[in-house]
């Protein structure tokens, strides 16, 4: 009998019927399946009497999924639901999205790829590796679906905080592609991971017997470049709706691959530019409570590498949409790496720094950086645990009234200081906002609610939009309008508690918002392909897939 799973079409001639149809995720309705479907389909006394409903089946999903004692062990039951049961699984995770979405996305998706090798189970995605040059077409002609509309690939080299993790980061994209369609209803069977294995730096994954990728160093250089063009001339061919979403590449990579396809496909990069506009927004619903413009704003970002960088240019666009000129815009921006503070005249800065690069003595210290240039916000991005600490926050408190505390960095571990920290070491005045999550905060009388400048705001959004208006290039100005329809979905009731993003539970509303004000700027700068729908917002709801039985019958 042939593996009727996830690799199997499901648009082929002759829909499958009985056991057959059990094992297709995409039909699969299991024990939902109605008497007169049963009685159709061949499917009587393959299944238990009961006919549950959908809700019933989520219950069932639940309760087994609480009985697991640890993460990672929850996150191969999702997985393997996915297998089993698409709609289930979406169900499950659009209704417990603050329950699930740490489970199938960051931090557990970070223990499932380190595990990779040892927990595989059944394939899912792409595998495109070193040894397929001269032959990338034929091998993404083997997926089953044609209606690609969103890749996410990677080259394991920067998965998470966690290195080069080979050809196990195969379940970022996974993971990614999940939360496209549980936040923004992207149908899944437009999503497609993808893994570009050019081997791995990390020893230890090669020494692995149960390793899954080639047990070779990286390729570098001209090699490398030659197998990524290839993929992507390759999937323009294939799929040429799809968007690619870059992900996790090294930033010796993410900014060269970001640059090089830009301006000449239908491609973004979320831990560059999705990430700039989650912080953007939190520094417009911050500047709602300081009442201050953000060109009078000056930012310090600890880290600067791809989130840094990202977040300062669109931070830049922001300011030069107010009436600065980049110049200006840019010497408002200040970048704090692993040497100290980026100032001009470093020896061999990487060229994504150098914008941000300005005139100053050069400084070691962290707090001493902030007793100078007196910033107004702190933007953490560094994956330094501790990186903000008390006297650093201190001295933000005595230089601002309301001083502005991004933590951004995941996992929690990681984070630059807890939500505990920043409300207590600036007397309960900070405008603060985090990676990982964190519990809200009693102080003073007072109870503080961080919630999470997380990308899941933004890329499912703009991925959505995209598609719905089959965007022809991902711009800028998207991820600006972007971030100004995420900071609008805060309410002064958020604002009021501390929270500078709406919460997660609105995150398909939020997106389809963002979708049509992406589908706008598409649609005003001529890069859209279909004609321009009477109601935007509406056109986009009606492309969002929901997790639904069909009738089958
Ligand atoms: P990156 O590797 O591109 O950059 C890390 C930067 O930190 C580098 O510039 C490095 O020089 C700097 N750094 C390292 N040690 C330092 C030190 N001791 N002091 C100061 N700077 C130091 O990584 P990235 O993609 O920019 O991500 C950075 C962090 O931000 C990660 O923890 C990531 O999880 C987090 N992040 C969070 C979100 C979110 O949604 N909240 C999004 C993207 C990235």
């Amino acid at each position: 009998m042939p593996d009727a799973g996830r690799l199997v079409p499901t648009s082929s001639a002759v829909p499958p019927r009985g056991a057959l149809l059990l094992r297709d995720p995409r039909l699969n309705k299991g024990t939902a399946f109605t008497e007169a479907e049963r009685d159709a389909l061949g499917l009587r006394g393959l299944l238990p009497p009961h006919v549950c409903t959908l809700d019933e089946q989520v219950t069932r999903v639940m309760e087994n999924l609480r009985r697991l004692p640890d993460p990672l062990s929850k996150y191969i039951l999702l997985e393997a639901l996915q297998d089993r049961n698409e709609t289930l699984f979406y169900r499950v995770v659009t209704e417990h999205l603050d329950e699930t979405m740490p489970l199938i996305y960051t931090p557990t998706v970070g223990a499932a790829c380190q595990q990779f090798g040892h927990i595989y189970r059944r394939p899912r995605g792409l595998f495109i590796s070193a040894r397929d040059r001269g032959r990338v077409e034929s091998v993404l002609r083997n997926w089953p679906e044609r209606e690609v509309t969103m890749i996410v690939v990677t080259d394991g080299e920067r998965i998470l905080g966690l290195g080069d993790l080979g050809a196990n980061g195969m379940g970022i994209p996974i993971g990614k592609l999940a939360l496209y369609t549980a936040c923004a209803g992207v149908a899944p069977a437009g999503c497609l991971p993808v893994m570009i294995d050019v081997g791995t730096g990390n020893a230890a994954l090669r020494a692995d017997p149960l390793y899954l990728g080639l047990r070779q160093p990286r390729l570098t250089g001209a090699d490398y470049d030659a197998l990524v063009d290839e993929f992507i001339e390759a999937a323009q061919c294939v799929f040429p709706r799809a968007i690619v979403q870059f992900e996790d590449f090294g930033n010796h990579n993410a900014f060269r691959l970001l640059a090089r396809w830009r301006d000449r496909i239908c491609c973004f990069n979320d831990d560059i530019q999705g990430t700039a506009a989650v912080a953007v927004a939190g520094i417009f619903s911050a500047l709602r409570v300081t009442r201050q413009p953000l060109s009078q704003q000056t930012f310090l970002c600890l880290g600067a590498g791809e989130a840094a960088t990202g977040i300062s240019d669109l931070l830049v666009a922001a300011m030069v949409e107010e009436g600065l000129t980049p110049q200006a815009a840019r010497a408002r921006c200040w970048l704090f790496d692993s040497q100290g503070l980026v100032v001009a005249g470093r020896e061999a800065l990487a060229e994504h720094k150098r914008p941000f690069a300005h005139p100053h003595a050069p400084l070691a210290d962290f707090t001493q950086a902030v007793e100078q240039l007196k910033p107004t916000a702190l933007i953490g991005v560094s994956a330094v645990a501790g990186g903000f600490t008390q006297a650093t926050l201190q001295a933000m408190a005595r230089i601002n009234a309301r001083p502005i505390i991004f933590a951004l960095s995941n996992p929690t571990s990681r984070a630059e200081c807890s939500a505990q920290q920043a409300y207590a070491w600036t007397g309960g005045r900070a405008l603060f906002a985090s990676g990982s999550p964190f519990a809200p905060v009693p102080l003073g009388g007072q109870t503080f609610v961080p919630r999470q400048g997380n990308n899941s705001y933004i890329f499912p959004g703009v991925g959505l939009g995209a598609i719905a208006c089959r965007a022809t290039r991902i711009t800028e100005a998207m991820f600006m309008a972007a971030a100004r329809t995420l900071a609008a979905q805060v309410s002064d009731a958020d604002l009021v508690q501390g929270s500078l993003y709406p919460p997660l539970s609105q995150v398909r509303e939020v997106s389809a918002r963002i979708g049509a004000a992406v589908a706008a700027v598409a649609f005003d700068a001529g890069l859209a392909g279909v004609a321009r729908p009477a109601d935007l917002l509406d056109h986009v709801r009606q492309t969002m897939y929901t997790p639904v039985y069909r009738s089958a019958a």
